[in-house]
């Protein structure tokens, strides 16, 4: 899909040196005011390959998509960026683009962040947080396969990462938010805001980051959880929809409900992020 992104004008003046003085010069120059923004998602790095697919990849194929990002140009920011774009309050580099992390596997950690200090890239991790608690306790000297929250302070230590909220306990598969049988509009939206404001307060506890984005578990959501995630605070919710996001400067609507392009095993990282090249931002 292509864009056409609008663009603002704005007059900037500049200070420009004639003869020794300096003299006010008005220039007018195009500041974009919206971009195309590919979100790409990954759950787990692995080299097994008997634990390969849709939502664990291997070490070879993450660095192939970190090396296609590079190639072409795109540069890694946190959705607090993409906030602070829509407010008015910061700009985006050119083509940007959104690595996301969701569960808050351990792989994150011991195989993501190495790979991303190469390439000096960033990534956004969305963690649950009743696993994080139950990882923090788990027995030192067993496999831990989720991260813990000293680890989800290291990763954030780095500069790299950026913390944001996947439910407290909503994780499940039988679809984290459709309604129970007979749940009414209010119980629906009691039983949703405890969660996801438990999972916010715990992650403002034990890191010091209020999250301002909701990742959907599984993407389950609708006109309605929407409506209560801005209604509760966040800025955005992130979704499994695959397709690359406009981002427009004051359009607060456009962070809600954002897809994402999912990484399976075994494919070309040219097949799952080509669609990423044929987006632009506003022209300058
Ligand atoms: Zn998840």
């Amino acid at each position: 899909m292509k864009f056409f992104a609008k663009a603002a004008a704005f007059l900037v003046t500049l200070l420009v040196a004639t003869d020794g003085a300096f003299a006010a010069s008005p220039l007018t120059t195009l500041i974009p005011d919206s971009a195309s923004v590919p979100i790409i998602m990954y759950h787990r790095i692995t080299p097994k390959r008997s634990e390969l697919n849709t939502w664990a990849i291997t070490p070879e194929e993450f660095e192939s998509d970190l090396k296609f990002f590079s190639d072409n140009g795109f540069s890694t920011v946190f959705m607090s960026d993409l906030v602070s774009f829509v407010q008015g309050t910061g700009s985006l580099p050119d083509k940007p683009l959104v690595i996301t992390f969701d569960d808050g596997d351990s792989s994150v950690l011991t195989r993501a962040l190495p790979l991303l200090e190469k390439y000096d890239m960033r990534a956004v991790f969305a963690v649950v947080g009743s696993i994080t608690d139950e990882y923090s306790t788990w027995d030192p000297g067993a496999r831990k396969p989720h991260l813990a929250w000293d680890e989800v302070n290291q990763l954030i230590s780095t500069g790299r990462f950026e913390v944001q909220n996947h439910s407290y306990a909503l994780h499940s598969s039988i679809g984290p938010t459709r309604r129970l049988k007979g749940e009414s509009d209010e119980r629906l939206s009691a039983r949703l805001s405890g969660d996801w404001l438990q999972a916010s307060g715990r992650i403002k506890d034990m890191t010091g980051t209020v999250p301002t984005t909701y990742v959907y578990p599984y993407g389950s959501k609708s006109d309605f959880t929407d409506r209560l995630a801005k209604r509760l605070g966040f800025a955005a919710t992130l979704t499994c929809a695959d397709h690359v996001n406009l981002i427009t400067r004051g359009d607060s609507d456009c962070l809600i409900g954002l897809g994402r392009t999912n990484r399976p095993h075994g494919k070309a990282t040219e097949t799952v992020c080509g669609k990423f090249l044929n987006t632009t931002r506003a022209d300058t």
